[in-house]
């Protein structure tokens, strides 16, 4: 059984501050030890549940997080950006199941370091008009090519939009969100137990799991900018339709183009700074 496991920063346990994903500083060093031990909790946990191959994408800020030398010797390894399907390189049709560890919610929603894709440059996305965060994404194209969402980690927040989006997903809630940058958490030993656990149950599951996506078909993406400079920028792709000082929208065939979109528009504007 083949397994996939796209791992973020914030949704960690023991992570609650943009200093702790940011390279250069003794934090961050901190919590890649601990984003590289719950990659770690999921993949003995997959292998528990049956997995006979997993593969783990590092999906954070330049996605080379993972401190490679700790993980788990049984998984592959997807790290470096750009590349086309950002954070959920690696998956191909016949995989059974995915994972999403260390995730967060949605730009402008509630929750614990909240943003999708990118924090500096989007004031939120919408989907089909659906409200989309990284799940809505990443899970989106796994299951438009058959694969399913098995379970997400994070904090109470990114569990509620788990739970409206991919409502047959299993959510680990490993901290609950006081504020953006303030968390009532697990202790990094007890989260990774309940992540072992709670993977290996749904990893035994996978073959009975539902295939499900909150957005499927054509898409219409809408991006909310925080700067109508970035609105500027963006309009100058032939795609796009501006709406407002601060809005664009596109309308692409499926998920890997829209993602693909995105994090173009991310890496413009990570340029402009
Ligand atoms: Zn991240």
């Amino acid at each position: 059984m083949r397994i996939m496991i796209s791992v973020d920063i914030e949704g960690v346990a023991g992570v609650s501050e943009t200093i702790q994903g940011r390279r250069g500083n003794a934090e961050y060093e901190g919590a890649r030890h601990l984003m590289t031990q719950e990659a770690n909790a999921a993949i003995v946990g997959a292998y528990e549940g049956g997995a006979t191959d997993v593969i783990v994408a590092d999906s954070h800020g330049p996605m080379r997080n993972i401190i490679a030398e700790d993980l788990d010797e049984r998984a592959r390894l997807v790290s470096g950006k750009p590349r086309p399907l950002s954070m959920i390189q690696g998956i191909d049709a016949n995989h059974d199941g995915v994972l999403l560890i260390g995730y967060h919610a949605a730009a402008s929603n509630a929750g614990i370091l909240a943003h999708t894709v990118s924090g500096m440059a989007f004031h939120s996305i919408e989907i089909n008009g659906i409200r989309a965060g990284e799940p809505t994404l990443f899970g989106g194209y796994a299951a438009e090519i058959g694969v399913p969402l098995l379970a997400v980690s994070g904090d109470d927040c990114l569990a509620g939009e788990i739970s409206e989006q991919f409502p047959n997903a299993k959510t680990i809630v490993v901290k609950q969100a006081l504020g953006a940058h303030a968390a009532n958490s697990l202790s990094p030993a007890k989260s990774r137990e309940l992540i072992r656990r709670e993977v290996s149950a749904a990893v035994k599951n996978a073959k009975s799991a539902k295939v499900e996506s909150p957005c499927t078909g054509a898409l219409n993406v809408s991006v909310r900018f925080h700067k109508s400079l970035y609105a500027d920028a963006a309009s100058l792709l032939p795609m796009m339709t501006r709406h407002d000082a601060h809005t664009v929208s596109f309308d692409v065939k499926g998920h890997a183009d829209a993602i693909s979109t995105i994090s173009a528009l991310s890496l413009m504007i990570a340029g402009m700074q």
